[in-house]
């Protein structure tokens, strides 16, 4: 019988990151206030499409009510900064 060995009861010790170092937007809905944060890049990705109005920023439909949802804080690709 040959003893195991249990001192390996620890690993490495590594504190994973927590949003995985992805940035991420907060949107807010204009009808029910829900916040959802969203990652950088969709919705640079959604800015990027939208080569209609630069004026207005990406929007996502809310998944609560359907409502209107917008960045609270945004920095799109065009160099326009969208604010609520
Ligand atoms: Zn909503």
């Amino acid at each position: 019988m040959s003893p195991v060995s249990r001192k390996r009861k620890k690993h490495a010790k590594k504190k994973p990151p927590k949003v995985g170092g992805k940035a991420t937007i907060k949107f807010v809905c204009l009808q029910c206030n829900i916040e959802e944060d969203i990652p950088k890049e969709v919705v640079d990705y959604c800015d990027m499409m939208d080569d209609g109005d630069i004026s207005v920023p990406p929007r996502f439909s809310c998944e609560v009510c359907g409502g209107e949802m917008r960045p609270k804080e945004y920095l799109g690709v065009h160099g326009i900064k969208y604010e609520l």
